[in-house]
């Protein structure tokens, strides 16, 4: 490393040039030592600085000698500049011993540089297994950090993953309809898993087959749906687990599922199609469900061909259960839907049923009250007239032919009621007159009506009251007669030969009576001031056959078909009989052994029993004599479009002394209370006229005639239903009289009226409504 020594100039002829070079020689080594001198100290000072801040190196001592070394080394060049001088010979005494001094230097640095550098190779030695091992560790790091990284990478695709699934999922859930559900889920799932194809296969109807119903790129329009058997055995692997299942490319759903033949690895997962059925009752746990098949196709680039990762399939199986879930749900919408469109069908129907049934209500209501006016208004002539012809002088004779003609009459009148308010019994509007009469007179009229009858087919005819029954009651006399003359009317009409007989008598509460035998249960109930009477009516006729009993009293119900050729009659006596038996708090039944063995019609009706006997019946006797006094000289006005009707009223009125004044329409009406002084006291209105109709001039009478010159307004009809009689008090009427009206009728009509007017109470409730 150092050098020898300095040159001195050669012998000969260019010994000047030859000590330049060797001056210039001896310079460059000296610059060289310098600066090899410099750059030896400052590596010491670079690894000082690296040891001293290097916290974690494991081999400082190594360093540190290795640093001696090199310093060791820069001295040895350093000591070697001061070699390059005058040579020994040349120097004097004195340089020579510096020249001495710097050799020995140089020769002990030589010798430590040498032991340090012993030192230092055999320290590195040891320590090179030791930085070998370093050196497998920091591999293996790096192996691991490397592994680490991957794993990051996945955990990251995971979560990537993770994050597509929910929005999958959100997007799947946030419809309800079964088709974008599918497509969403097969758009979602491409972009997500970038795959190549996507392919839904739904059970066909008959469930022996799938069909490829939804697929990512339409195909052109299939001439027949592509299909794949359920038997195939692919799709059997798939249904029977609910894991998603890798499936070869080759197999038939594989085929069908790979049009364009680019395809890669495939997988496939079922979709359980729950039905509403299946959630009956909750959550289903075990349900026989029918399954879709989702496939799954991952693109086939030649070189790298990519396949399914695990995380890729826990993937599908996440989004095959939520599809499940959004597609029950979509189930359980249709099925509602279906349910809605199905009750607004219904309910369409109800519509046109109910409006129907309302215009076939109009039109009955229509036909019957055109067959109420029709009717009743020759009864009203004929109750009317022959009433008046009653008060005539008359031979004991022709009074004897007016009063059956009057009791007729009124009899038919009441069955014409009683046919067309058939409608108002069912619904229950109708109600019994409770009124005081004397029970044995009604019961012997009723005797007095039927015998005849009975006599006349040769039949002999029994009628015994029973000494008990009550001479005075409340009831509904019309209603109890009406009741006994069809019964009895029945047995007469039911028996050829032989007998019929009526027995009343009053009900005994003990219970040792005959009940009815289909309905044991009923009995009459105790009750202060009310009584029962029962009336058996038993005949030798035609019979009835068990099984036929229980319908009889349903209306327009005969026992035998041919009954209404051969006997007449509609199949609604008992029917309407039954009704006001029940009206009346009572029973009716029919026994009979058989056809041929005769029959026995019973019932029972509760009255209300009259404690003071005459002072309630002798009322009307005395009311129609307060009736003649308080009628005399008053002002009526009739108004009526039919001749008949306004004779037979003014016959009536004329009858009871008032003053009356006959009009034909609506507008003569008017007229005729407009003019001055007219002073009518009450206004007989017929609601059905042409032109202006009743309605229309009590209205306008309202409006156009001063308060204290207007009549009491009462309205004359045919119209027995509530409806009418409503809409009159509605629009102001004073009352409503029904037609046929007879004489008395009228009478108390119209003294209600008078009376009502006096305590200045009459009104809707206190009007005179038969
Ligand atoms: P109608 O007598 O008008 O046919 P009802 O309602 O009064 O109608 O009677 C219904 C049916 O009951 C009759 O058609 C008849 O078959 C049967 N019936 C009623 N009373 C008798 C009776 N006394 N004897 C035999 N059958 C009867």
């Amino acid at each position: 490393m150092a050098a020898t020594g300095s040159g001195t100039p050669a012998a000969g002829c260019n010994c000047e040039e030859d000590w330049g070079l060797q001056e210039l020689i001896t310079r460059c080594q000296l610059a060289s030592d310098f600066l090899i001198a410099l750059a030896y100290f400052s590596i010491p000072l670079e690894l000082v600085y690296f040891v001293s801040f290097s916290h974690v190196f494991p081999f400082r001592w190594v360093i540190i000698q290795f640093g001696a070394f090199i310093v060791l080394c820069g001295l040895t060049h350093f000591i070697s500049i001061w070699t390059y001088g005058p040579r020994d010979k040349d120097l004097g005494p004195q340089e020579r011993d510096v020249s001495f001094l710097i050799i020995l230097a140089q020769t002990i640095l030589k010798i430590a540089t040498a032991l340090v550098s012993c030192a230092t190779a055999i320290t590195l030695v040891h320590i090179i297994p030791e930085l070998l091992h370093v050196k497998v560790r920091e591999l293996f790091l790096k192996h691991k950090a490397a592994e680490l990284d991957r794993e990051m990478g996945i955990i990251k695709t995971q979560e990537e993953a993770g994050r597509h699934v929910r929005m999958l999922t959100h997007e799947i859930r946030s419809t309800l309809d079964r088709h974008t559900i599918l497509n969403t889920t097969l758009v979602e799932l491409v972009k997500t898993l970038n795959l190549e194809n996507c392919t839904i296969w739904m059970p066909n109807a008959e469930g022996n087959a799938l069909e490829l119903t939804h697929e990512l790129e339409r195909r052109l329009v299939q001439v027949f749906p592509l299909t794949v058997s359920a038997a195939d055995p692919t799709v059997q692997k798939i249904v029977r687990t609910s894991q998603a299942v890798v499936i070869e490319p080759n197999c038939e759903l594989g085929k069908a599922s790979n049009h364009r033949h680019l395809a890669g690895a495939m997988a496939a997962v079922r979709l359980p199609l729950l039905h509403v059925s299946n959630f009956k009752g909750g959550t289903p746990e075990v349900v026989s469900a029918s399954y879709a098949i989702l496939v799954l196709v991952l693109p086939g680039e030649s070189g790298h061909r990519r396949t399914w990762r695990p995380h890729e399939i826990e993937m599908v199986e996440v989004v095959a259960d939520q599809v499940a879930v959004a597609l029950s749900h979509a189930a359980v919408l249709e099925d509602s839907q279906r349910t809605r469109d199905k009750l607004v069908e219904q309910n369409k129907a109800l519509q046109q049923a109910r409006q129907e049934a309302e215009t076939a209500i109009r039109a009955r209501n229509d036909f019957l009250a055109v067959m109420n006016h029709e009717m009743r208004t020759p009864m009203h002539a004929i109750i009317a007239l022959s009433s008046l012809l009653h008060e005539g002088n008359l031979s004991s004779e022709q009074r004897g032919m007016v009063d059956t003609v009057v009791k007729s009459s009124s009899l038919l009148s009441t069955l014409i009621n009683d046919v067309l308010d058939f409608s108002r019994l069912e619904d229950g509007s109708l109600h019994l007159e409770m009124q005081p009469f004397e029970l044995p007179t009604v019961l012997r009229e009723a005797g007095n009506l039927a015998k005849p009858m009975a006599k006349g087919k040769g039949l002999d005819f029994l009628f015994d009251v029973a000494a008990d029954v009550p001479t005075y009651v409340i009831g509904d006399e019309k209603r109890l007669l009406q009741t006994m003359l069809n019964v009895i009317g029945n047995a007469v009409k039911f028996t050829k030969t032989g007998s019929v007989s009526v027995v009343v008598s009053l009900e005994r509460l003990d219970g040792f009576v005959r009940r009815d035998p289909r309905n044991p249960g009923w009995c009459p109930v105790p009750c202060d001031g009310f009584v029962y009477i029962r009336i058996v009516v038993k005949d030798t006729g035609l019979g009835v056959r068990e099984n036929d009993i229980p319908r009889l009293f349903q209306k327009f119900v005969q026992a035998d078909s041919t009954t209404t050729r051969r006997y007449g009659g509609t199949g609604l006596g008992l029917a309407l009989c039954k009704k006001f038996v029940q009206l009346m708090n009572g029973h009716i039944w029919i026994e009979s052994e058989g056809l041929g063995k005769g029959s026995v019609v019973t019932f029972i009706v509760r009255l209300q029993r009259l404690s003071s006997s005459t002072s309630e019946i002798e009322r009307p006797i005395w009311e129609e004599n307060l009736n003649k006094a308080t009628l005399q000289g008053l002002k009526v006005l009739v108004t009526d479009d039919n001749s008949v009707n306004r004779i037979v009223t003014r016959r009536l009125l004329d009858r009871l002394g008032c003053n009356t004044t006959v009009v034909e329409s609506g507008h003569q009406c008017l007229a005729a209370l407009s003019q001055p002084g007219s002073g009518f006291k009450v206004l007989l209105l017929d609601l059905c006229m042409p032109e202006m109709d009743g309605f229309e001039v009590a209205m306008q009478i309202k409006q156009k005639v001063r308060p204290e010159d207007r009549p009491l307004v009462v309205a004359l009809t045919a119209n027995t239903d509530k409806g009418t009689c409503d809409r009159c008090y509605q629009i102001g009427m004073d009352g409503v009289v029904l037609k046929p009206i007879s004489l008395a009728e009228m009478s108390n009509t119209l003294c209600n009226l008078l009376q009502n007017l006096k305590s200045s109470s009459y009104g809707p409730h206190n009007g005179t409504v038969r």
